[in-house]
């Protein structure tokens, strides 16, 4: 293991501790009913976005504890989860921090990819852990798209933006270039906050256009746990209508339909709780939040919340939320 694991503040996650890959939102897999699923093998960041919709980062005040999955651990999951979903699926390596931050991303690329299960793996990322060798070795363990956070062209404003006085937009779109060469699908994503980054948006696009990307805009909005940019979040109507006159403009797609991505609906991995239902669960760690704790009930994670229990302690919770195979509880 490297010496990442050996920081107090990691958790770490593998066959030792037996903890189960899915009902967790921060780690493991999480499958919404389609044919993609989620994989998400780190909680890290290392940016600090001002908009960001799950506050991660390393100035964050409320993720105190980071979390880490053995990659080992989290393949043998994903095979076991691909045996029930089948084959056409599509991997999306993402997380609630960065995965770019992930010491095992091309262990776990090559391992997704020989699975079998899956035509598409993608990975969400700032891109900025990544260098171009990596990315070319990662092109050959199998990976077939990138989705990149990128928010404008201009210095000060990006480094504003990701909340990182050391962030190199320079070095990031070199990166791009150096993705699409490397035959990796391309996709832009950046973050559209109205009053703010206009001209940053449309410099992307016109980026996007020039290197042969694609573009997916991305709606700011407030989320209950997330930092608040110093701008009001747009409708969807509004937001749909400025998509459609960038489209015009810049003779680029930007409203795109599910089918579009190749994403089909799919039985879910089955649900094995019933909101309201009471059942004792093992603590066998801490959760994403402060107050928050994993438990283990039969053979998924739950998170606990309000919880001060350690680890080892049995409880009695009751379940309150499973939508998506993520289970939420309290204390009963
Ligand atoms: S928005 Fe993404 S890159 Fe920015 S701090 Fe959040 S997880 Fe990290």
């Amino acid at each position: 293991m490297g010496s990442i694991l050996d920081a107090p503040l990691i958790f770490s996650i593998d066959s030792s501790t037996q903890i189960p890959l899915l009902g967790a939102i921060h780690f493991g897999i999480v499958d919404r009913g389609t044919n993609l699923l989620q994989i998400r093998p780190t909680t890290l960041c290392n940016m600090n976005c001002v908009f960001c919709s799950t506050d991660a980062g390393p100035f964050s005040n409320i993720h105190l504890k980071h979390t880490l999955v053995d990659p080992s651990y989290l393949l043998s999951w994903v095979s076991r989860v691909c045996s029930f979903k089948g084959d056409g699926l599509i991997a999306h390596i993402d997380g609630v921090g960065d995965p770019g931050t992930y010491p095992w991303l091309f262990e776990l690329i090559s391992g997704i990819s020989s699975l079998n299960s899956f035509e598409e793996v993608a990975l969400q990322t700032n891109g900025n852990m990544l260098s171009e060798p990596q990315i070319s070795r990662l092109a050959q363990a199998g990976l077939s798209k990138i989705h990149l956070s990128i928010h404008g062209l201009d210095t000060p404003q990006t480094k504003y933006l990701m909340g990182m006085p050391g962030y190199d937009i320079s070095r990031i779109l070199r990166l791009c270039e150096h993705i699409v060469s490397s035959g990796i699908s391309l996709w832009l994503n950046p973050v559209y906050l109205p009053g703010i980054n206009e001209k940053g948006v449309e410099d992307v696009l016109i980026f996007a256009r020039r290197i042969g990307a694609s573009v997916g805009l991305q709606r700011y909005n407030i989320h209950r746990y997330g930092r608040k940019a110093s701008c009001k979040p747009q409708s969807l109507w509004k937001f749909r209508q400025q998509l459609r006159q960038w489209e015009c403009r810049f003779s680029l797609r930007l409203l795109h339909a599910p089918h579009d991505t190749g994403i089909v609906r799919r039985p879910s991995f089955p649900i094995v709780f019933q909101r309201g239902e009471k059942v004792y669960a093992n603590i066998v760690g801490p959760g994403w939040f402060s107050r928050q704790m994993i438990g283990v009930c039969r053979n998924r994670a739950i998170t606990i919340e309000n919880c001060s229990n350690v680890i080892g302690d049995l409880v009695r919770v009751k379940i309150t939320s499973t939508k998506h195979g993520i289970y939420l509880a309290e204390l009963s």
